[in-house]
């Protein structure tokens, strides 16, 4: 349908009643070829790699909620991959390959921004360590330098980074075409590509059972009814243990509540990202102007979506002390997710003990980034049922083998540093 300016006039007099939606209703069929749970990103991002790339659109996309209601539409949008090991970089980096073309791949402005990332060392002992994961990235083709304070201040105006701070910065490690990318566009250029290939996309319908027989789950129970399938995905970051349970599946998982704020709108004062590590307090400037924060993870298990206030008042704190200017602006909103994460922090991805029965999750705080790297990489198994290289290290079953990713760093989560 074209809109022209008096159609938009029109719909907007009439209350939207006549305008259809980016994603037609649905209620499900009686059976699938693949069913995958959890509209998010990952979930979305798998469905549309099965259509482009695989040419499967047999395929429902389920979600108790709405497209992108999840973590997905909750993060503060930051894409990078500086991380130290293979497993941790490997995926980040090929996301981030993606994620450069992956608007006119979807013909939807996913608002990716280059603007680079921060990350703030505070003593010479935590810059040799970013020199090491600055050297491993260079190795394997990434940009990264490391910056001394001076090159700091020139880059950031307005960053304080005086002697007297409670924790002094003594360098950064810079990833330049590290950035940001707006979280919804992602889960609606995703669900738009999938759906007008073919693809179901049900909204406002919980899984509620898993059913295996022989060590195959031939069908699953859900609001609407049993939908028979051959093969499921789950994909439902804090509930996927809930759900892989029904399938008799044990996964290793916690969850913690983690916050994000904005404050009012202020010129543009923050052309970058920039991560406080000491102090566990991250930044970047929204382009209606408001500065986007976060911080430290609330320090106990919860599922509930309602943050602390101790955390609120020490993200914030920590953003004052590296941006003093910032003290007299008003907090907008805050809102939290739940991150699901598993005892070495890292994600898991890939096969079960149960023969048709696929899992992503584990991704907690960082998986946002990860988001088209993991849709191609799932989209191949699913296909062909062969496990991407790539994705070997994140198996389920190194939790038995004890070949965990021990990656400090990988976020501000204090017990893993
Ligand atoms: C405050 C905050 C800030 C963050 N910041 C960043 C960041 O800057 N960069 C970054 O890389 N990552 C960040 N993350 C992490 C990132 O948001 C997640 O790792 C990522 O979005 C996970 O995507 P997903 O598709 O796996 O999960 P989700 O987007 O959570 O999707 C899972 C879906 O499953 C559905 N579901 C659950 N149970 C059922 C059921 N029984 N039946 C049907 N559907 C079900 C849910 O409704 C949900 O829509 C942040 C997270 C939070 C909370």
């Amino acid at each position: 349908m074209k809109y022209s300016g008096f159609s938009l006039l029109k719909n907007a007099l009439q209350g939207h009643r006549n305008w259809p939606g980016i994603v037609p209703q649905k209620r499900p069929k009686s059976s699938y070829k693949t069913i995958i749970i959890g509209a998010g990103g990952h979930g979305l991002a798998t469905a549309h790699y099965l259509a482009r790339n695989h040419n499967i659109t047999d395929v429902l996309v389920i979600d108790r909620g709405w497209i992108g209601g999840g973590n997905t539409g909750r993060n503060t949008t930051i894409v990078r991959s500086d991380y130290l090991l293979n497993a941790s970089f490997e995926l980040k980096n090929f996301a981030l390959q993606l994620w450069k073309s992956l608007s006119q791949d979807l013909n939807f402005n996913l608002m990716y921004s280059p603007r680079g990332y921060f990350d703030l060392a505070h003593s010479d002992g935590e810059l040799e360590d970013f020199l090491s994961r600055a050297n491993a990235m260079r190795l394997s083709g990434a940009q990264a330098e490391i910056l001394s304070c001076a090159e700091i201040a020139e880059r950031i105006p307005g960053i304080y980074l005086g002697k007297k701070a409670r924790f002094p910065i003594s360098g950064a490690l810079f990833q330049p075409d590290a950035g940001v990318v707006r979280h919804d566009a992602v889960a609606w250029g995703f669900a738009r590509s999938a759906s007008k290939a073919g693809i179901d996309i049900v909204q406002n319908c919980a899984v509620t059972g898993l059913s295996v027989t022989n060590s195959r789950i031939c069908e699953i129970d859900t609001d609407a009814g049993s939908i028979e399938c051959d093969k499921v995905f789950i994909s439902a970051a804090g509930t996927s243990s809930h759900l892989a349970q029904m399938a008799g599946v044990s996964v290793p998982m916690e969850l913690i509540n983690v916050q994000a704020f904005v404050s009012e709108p202020l010129k543009p004062v923050l052309d970058t990202v920039v991560n406080y590590n000491a102090g566990l307090s991250y930044l970047s400037q929204s382009d209606k102007g408001e500065l986007v924060m976060g911080g430290a993870t609330d320090g106990y298990i919860s599922s509930a979506r309602r943050g602390s206030f101790s955390s609120i008042e020490d993200t914030v704190t920590r953003a004052i002390q590296l941006f003093p200017f910032i003290s007299h602006l008003r907090l907008m909103r805050h809102w939290s997710g739940s991150a699901d994460i598993p005892m070495d922090g890292n994600a898991i991805v890939g096969g079960t003990p149960v023969d048709n029965l696929f899992l992503n999750c584990g991704w907690g705080y960082a998986g946002f980034k990860a988001t088209p790297a993991v849709g191609w990489t799932m989209a191949e198994l699913l296909a062909d049922g062969k496990l991407p290289a790539m994705l070997q290290p994140f198996a389920l079953s190194r939790f038995e083998s004890g070949a965990l990713i021990d990656d400090a760093g990988i976020g501000p989560y204090p017990w893993l540093h």
